[in-house]
């Protein structure tokens, strides 16, 4: 048996500083980066801790007991959370998505929400919020969750046959109870649910068509998400990826899918719409949609930024440094002075590392340097 190398070099503590520029910069929701792009959504990580050890995102032979997660005071509080996302919503933040690790781990994670949720974008409106979970602890805290003001969610499942699903997360954890937490979610209000599921090709293709049955005709919309190459540790390699194409290629053997529309400028999934017999969509019976983040670039209109669970910002997945928001914060700086810091750092932001994955050499390539994703969040 080969032995795989993991490199690992920790790059949570290299954050660039972020300054307070001599000119303010106004909170005018027009903030707009080097290419373009407009500061749509904004992704905080909540905690880089999870009870999974999905082979792809947090591997148990790196993850481990002795793994030094960030101790409790080096992450946000939820004042400095909401004080933050208050300032994103000023330079043009709509929505908003609490994500990790496991961000449901986060202790009284409801009382974050119920402080989000009384925000308000520049136009006045309450932000959208929403939050990806494994679904482990939906069950028990689906309707808490609502209840404080979240109004959809995003369950992670990659498979319905329990052998395959238990080896990808590595901890044994059971189909059924993540299909309960599911349930529940629909029960309590948070709609539409989505799931996605990572394919890995040679692990959990297979599971393509019984989740796409399973799910056709229940509300629940289901993404498959092709296999990244994010973080430094998953042993990614192109031949496990397999391409969205042959995903609807696969489902469309066996089920009528016509195309759709993008629900929305920026959105990152590709929509298919379950047809009835006279070959249209039929809205009852629901979509699926791909996500194509290796074989289809989408940073052209990339509106996504990250806060990582101590407070750094991230202009892309696959960035290598973060900029420093919790120094300012607890130095004491006003709104007007963190709005001003983050100005520049968007407008400077050129980031559309998928765009260029095939022209990059190995090295660069290989990504010994980059965050993981359970720390600046999916
Ligand atoms: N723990 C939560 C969960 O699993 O939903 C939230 C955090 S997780 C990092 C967010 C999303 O990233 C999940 O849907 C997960 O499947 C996806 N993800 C993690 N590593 C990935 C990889 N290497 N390629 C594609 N998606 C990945
Ligand atoms: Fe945990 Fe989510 Fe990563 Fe799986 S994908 S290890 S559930 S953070
Ligand atoms: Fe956005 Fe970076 Fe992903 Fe491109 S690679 S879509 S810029 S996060």
């Amino acid at each position: 048996m080969s032995e795989r190398v993991i490199p690992l070099v920790d790059q949570r503590t290299a954050a660039l500083a972020a300054r307070v520029p001599a000119m303010p910069v106004a909170p005018t929701g027009l903030l707009t980066d080097a290419r373009g792009r407009p500061l749509r959504d904004l992704r905080i990580s909540v905690t880089d801790r999870c009870n999974f050890r999905c082979n792809y995102c947090m591997p148990k032979e790196v993850f481990d007991k002795g793994y030094p997660y960030l101790p409790h005071s080096d992450l946000l509080s939820f004042e400095e959370i909401t004080r933050l996302t208050s300032v994103f919503l000023g330079h043009g933040v709509r929505k908003i998505r609490l994500t990790g690790g496991e961000p449901l781990l986060r202790r009284n994670i409801e009382a974050l929400i119920s402080q989000l949720a009384a925000l308000r974008t520049v136009d006045g409106n309450p932000p959208e919020i929403t939050l990806t979970t494994n679904g482990s602890l939906l069950a028990r805290k689906a309707r808490a969750l609502r209840e404080a003001g979240l109004q959809r969610v995003t369950v992670s499942l990659d498979g319905l046959d329990d052998a395959v699903f238990q080896r990808m997360n590595d901890v044994g954890f059971p189909v059924a109870d993540v299909l309960e937490g599911i349930d529940a979610a629909r029960h309590a209000g948070l709609h539409p649910v989505k799931v996605n599921m990572v394919v890995k090709r040679g692990t959990n293709e297979h599971e393509i068509l019984p989740m796409a049955k399973h799910f056709r005709g229940t509300g629940v919309i289901l993404r498959f998400i092709e296999y990244m190459d994010v973080g430094a540790t998953n042993g990614w390699r192109m031949d496990e990826v397999l391409p969205s194409a042959e995903v609807i290629e696969r489902l469309r053997a066996e089920l009528p899918l016509v195309p759709l529309d993008p629900a929305a400028p920026g959105e990152t999934a590709e929509r298919w719409g379950h047809a009835n017999a006279q070959g249209h969509h039929d809205p009852a019976l629901g979509e699926v949609g791909v996500i194509s983040s290796v074989t289809k670039a989408f940073c052209g209109d990339c509106n996504r930024a990250r806060l990582s669970t101590e407070g750094q910002l991230y202009l892309c997945l696959f960035a290598t440094q973060g900029h420093d928001l919790r120094s300012l914060l607890r130095s004491g700086a006003s709104d007007t002075d963190i709005a001003s810091a983050i100005g520049p750092i968007w407008q400077g932001r050129s980031d559309r590392y998928s765009e260029l994955r095939g022209t990059l050499p190995a090295d660069a390539r290989q990504g010994t340097r980059r965050v993981e994703m359970s720390y600046i969040g999916g």
